[in-house]
């Protein structure tokens, strides 16, 4: 079979892994750098598209490269992002079929890259037109807002997303781009407050102190100099490579495109002012009022229209409404920091959030929607020396991922081919459902118990909630902790005290204190009431609990909770779409370009998943299609069956494929369905087809 295509000739390795011979890791590795040496970025296995970070700008995402790809077949160019994008929107438009773009990899491997290459494809193929272009702009602009506000530098990448979040845009039956709904999942709230060694804050607070003109130093009265404000990471303030003022003209004008007002705009950056100012309140003890250092307070009341008084009280004492009573406590110097540090956490994510509810408000759909592109950027796993409770939640929401992905793409296909009635060696993978239960199991999985320990009267501290763990999942095959009662099970004595092991898919992940309280997520109420009191338009919004005509004795669910509420949402979302793929990978630790370093790519080849991917397409059937397209495309390539075939279609398509003498290894006939082996199988019929 002669076939002239771009996956088979002039292509550097194997552009598709099924056709990989031999397969091993090895083999697929070597393919994956030499590719990546030469800087072939993308890889196809079967249609789930491997991204390698170049760490550098590639010259193929101009318009041309978007015309190349437009509209043609999957199989027919080199392998690339904007060919998932393409056949994605195709099948949205033609097939009226939902679809969703899952973006997994670890923080860096370039799933936020791709998730804008994505959109910005379908943008540019997708209608023109004055209204349209509005709503496309609208939709593409939504990113710097959102990247301002939810990203920060970290070890891992300098524009880290600590948000995870996923986008429905919304067509018309023509294919046009309607709007749009953004759904944002945990941001990570503690980065306000405090940084690891050599992280910064979130990207808002630098491009602020950068730009602005005179609002930032004579309305907001702020410092131009980072090193003044507490909240503000000193080592590693300033980024190469990383202009803050021109990224603040960026993020200002996005944010008019999208549809912000000049006034509300000033409220947004009066709140990212004040949580500034809020840092650099000190408390010293053993004087009045926690002695609280009075400038900076005054400047934040002025900024937010509190009243000043209010807010010291609420920072010296706590009261506590039980049915008829109210007690009031004083506070520590300790727990005045705490009460302070908490009010800036959820006045930057509530802030956050109102951002996406207004976002949401401006890309609104108001005409009848038709299909829906679901685009969903997550943090990938993450697996540090010290991992709290974001990086279990993060870990447990892409569990949750590779279980969708588990049940999708292995799973179903196994299953399809026992319905079709076609020969099958079973392909062993691993089902990690079985950590998903450790994790959200409604009777004693780690968030349920946690939240029993956090609602118990009594002392509750990450001791006490570490007891109960160990008791409970002492015997769970992927729980180890150093105390486990159970020596049978994978106990590790040395593992440190106060803290747990969990073996998730991707990699053993030690999880360190600070549960209970993250968990809890407590703000006192009495700053919730200042907040609700202060006369500014934004932040009365904000916090309504603080209401004193609402007061609910009913406590705020805990974080845990909403988290595994979202997920559940997200995953039965996704599941009603088609399920397209994108697979990052991050070739080094360094952010550089031209490095591939085996061990790292290896672990992420492995926890990905990708080698079972590979295996299960192999030993498959790369293509599917029911017996009457499959005829009604190709029967012009027939004598016999053109221009009609009279009998069953099933029927037709054997004369058709035994007249064009394609071998017979080459198909498999279900009971309502062709399989095709090999997609070069498919390309000669393609191939022929436009010859006819
Ligand atoms: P993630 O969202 O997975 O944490 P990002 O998408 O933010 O990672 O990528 C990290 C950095 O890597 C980007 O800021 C960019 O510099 C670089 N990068 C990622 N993908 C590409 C790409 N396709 N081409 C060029 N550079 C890329
Ligand atoms: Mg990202």
């Amino acid at each position: 079979m002669e076939v002239k295509t771009s996956l088979l000739d002039n292509m550097i390795g194997v552009g598709d892994m099924v056709l990989l011979e031999p397969l091993s890791e090895d083999t697929f590795l070597e393919n994956l750098k030499n590719r990546f040496d030469h800087n072939e970025i993308y890889t196809y296995i079967g249609s789930v598209v491997i991204s390698i970070n170049p760490y550098r700008s590639l010259p193929i995402y101009t318009p041309e490269k978007v015309e190349e790809y437009r509209n043609r077949n999957f199989y027919e160019l080199s392998p690339h992002i904007y060919a998932l994008a393409d056949e994605a929107y195709r099948s949205l438009r033609d097939q009226d079929k939902d679809q969703c773009i899952l973006i997994t990899g670890e923080s860096g491997a370039g799933k936020t890259e791709a998730s804008k290459l994505v959109m910005s494809y379908v943008a540019a193929v997708c209608g023109k037109g004055q209204e349209v272009n509005k709503v496309k702009e609208q939709l593409l602009q939504s990113n710097p807002v959102l990247e301002a506000f939810g990203n920060a530098k970290t070890v891992r990448n300098d524009n880290s997303s600590r948000f995870g979040k996923y986008m429905d845009i919304e067509f018309d039956f023509k294919g046009d781009p309607l709007g749009g709904v953004i759904s944002n999942y945990l941001l990570e709230k503690s980065r306000v407050v405090k940084q690891p060694r050599g992280e910064r804050n979130f990207h808002i607070f630098y491009q602020l102190l950068s730009g602005y003109g005179l609002v930032v130093t004579e309305k907001l009265k702020l410092d131009r100099d980072f090193s003044k404000y507490n909240y503000l990471s000193l080592d590693s303030a300033v980024v190469s490579g990383l202009d803050d003022a021109a990224n603040f003209r960026t993020v200002r004008n996005a944010m008019q495109i999208v549809g912000f007002m000049e006034d509300e705009m000033l409220s947004v950056l009066e709140l990212v002012a004040a949580v500034l100012k809020l840092g650099n309140i000190e408390f010293k003890p053993e004087s009045r009022c926690n002695g609280i250092d009075e400038s900076h307070l005054k400047e934040m009341c002025e900024l937010l229209g509190t009243e000043q008084s209010v807010l010291e009280r609420a920072f010296s004492y706590r009261t506590v409404e039980a049915k008829m009573e109210k007690v009031s406590t004083t506070l520590n110097v300790a727990q005045a920091y705490y009460a302070r540090d908490a009010l800036a956490k959820n006045l930057y994510s509530r802030l956050f959030s109102w951002l996406i509810t207004r976002i949401n408000e401006s890309i609104r759909v108001t005409k009848t929607r038709h299909k829906v592109m679901g685009v969903l950027d997550i943090y990938g796993f993450e697996i540090f020396e010290d991992n709290s409770f974001e990086q279990f939640i993060i870990n447990y929401c892409n569990e949750k991922l590779q279980q969708i992905f588990i049940e999708l793409t292995l799973r179903e296909e196994q299953e399809e081919y026992v319905r079709e009635g076609i020969e099958w060696t079973n392909i062993e993978y691993f089902n990690n459902a079985i950590i998903c239960d450790l994790i959200e199991n409604n009777q004693n999985g780690i968030l349920a118990m946690l939240d029993e320990e956090c609602l118990r009267p009594g002392t509750v501290t990450d001791e006490t909630f570490l007891d109960k763990l160990n008791t409970i999942c002492a015997e769970h095959q992927h729980f180890e902790s150093r105390l486990s009662k159970s020596s049978k099970f994978l106990t590790d004595h040395s593992l440190p005290h106060n803290c747990f092991r969990i073996q998730h898919y991707a990699g053993k992940v030690l999880v360190t204190a600070g549960f209970v309280d993250k968990n809890n997520d407590l703000l006192y109420r009495d700053l919730s009431q200042a907040m609700y009191k202060a006369n500014h338009s934004l932040i009365k919004q904000l916090f309504p609990e603080g209401n004193p005509a609402k007061v609910n004795l009913k406590r705020p669910p805990t974080a845990g909770f909403q988290f595994k509420a979202s997920v559940g949402t997200l995953m039965s979302n996704l599941q009603t779409k088609n399920p397209n793929y994108i697979r990052c990978v991050k070739p080094n630790d360094k952010k550089a370009s031209h490095i591939f370093t085996d061990s790292l790519v290896r672990h992420q080849v492995h926890y990905l998943g990708l080698m079972e991917n590979v295996r299960v397409r192999r030993a498959g059937y790369a293509f599917r299609q029911a017996y009457e397209p499959c005829l009604e495309r190709y029967k012009m390539l027939c004598k016999k069956t053109w221009p009609h075939w009279r009998g069953p279609a099933r029927e037709g398509v054997e004369v058709l494929l035994t007249d064009l003498q394609v071998p017979t290894e080459e198909f498999a006939y279900g009971r309502s369905k062709i399989f095709i082996r090999n997609p070069r199988t498919l390309f000669f019929l393609e191939e022929k087809r436009k010859r006819c």
